[in-house]
């Protein structure tokens, strides 16, 4: 699981994060919201070790990230997906989802390759192994980038706003996978505006507002009049996403 202790995280005099306590359990989807520079992306490039914290603690699976040798282990466990499309542009789709197994995981290349074709299936791209990112549309890429993400087998998928630069119809083809996957049991830590959407697949809901996380509620009780919604500050930023 992903235990988060305690963590601080400042940039010179701000405090973006203020002492975040969050464990995610194997098989949980759980959604982070809350309003924009309220520290949801800082979180998440905490967890993956793209920020050093300023206080606390962070393991995946008792692998500390602030250590080499920990931060490494982590990564084999977890993967993440950004809000920018961010292949490689003189890869093809194939290319851009076997790089890191055939480098990282050491797979043969065959082995790589057959597993990327099932994952291109499973998103509905099996046609576009071989196009180029630029022939891709925005959906499709996000697509693609899902897929090189869990063609490291993670055990946790992160995503941070995933279908924000997307348009509704490609919003709608990513989430469907997403939800696919929840399904399936993987386990995930989702940032979204998505409301309504988190609200379907999610078994958790943390609020995150100015660096702290306010409530952290199973999906029903933080949409309950007498749960979350009860909470001022909550039921302003849900009736202003609806
Ligand atoms: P969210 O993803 O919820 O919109 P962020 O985590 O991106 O919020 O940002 C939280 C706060 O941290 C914002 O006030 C932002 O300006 C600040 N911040 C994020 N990254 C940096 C950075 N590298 N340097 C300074 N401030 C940063
Ligand atoms: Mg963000």
């Amino acid at each position: 699981m992903i235990v988060i202790e305690n963590v601080e995280k400042r940039f010179g005099e701000t405090t973006v994060l203020k002492r975040i306590n969050l464990t995610i359990e194997p098989g949980e989807v759980v959604t982070i919201l809350g309003s924009s520079g309220s520290g949801k992306s800082t979180l998440i490039r905490c967890i993956n070790g793209l920020e050093a914290l300023s206080g606390g603690r962070i393991t995946v699976d008792g692998n500390d990230v602030s250590t080499k040798a920990g931060l490494a282990a982590s990564r084999r466990r977890s993967a993440t997906v950004f809000q920018l499309f961010n292949l490689y542009p003189h890869m093809t789709a194939l290319e851009n989802i076997t790089l890191a197994p055939i480098n990282v995981l050491k797979k043969p290349r065959a082995e790589a390759e057959a597993r990327a074709r099932e994952l291109l299936k499973l998103v509905g791209l099996a046609d576009l192994a071989t196009a180029y990112p630029q022939r891709l549309s925005g959906g499709q890429r996000q697509r693609v980038g899902i897929c090189r993400a869990l063609a490291m087998d993670p055990r946790y998928l992160l995503l941070d706003e995933v279908t924000s630069a997307l348009d509704p119809e490609m919003t709608g083809e990513v989430l469907d996978i997403l939800a696919e996957l929840a399904r399936g049991g993987t386990t995930m830590l989702f940032v979204t505006h998505e409301v309504e959407f988190a609200r379907r697949i999610s078994s958790r809901i943390v609020f995150l507002e100015q660096g702290e996380l306010i409530v952290d509620m199973p999906t029903e009780r933080f949409f309950a009049e007498d749960g979350g919604f009860a909470v001022p500050r909550i039921r302003q930023f849900l009736t202003k996403m609806k």
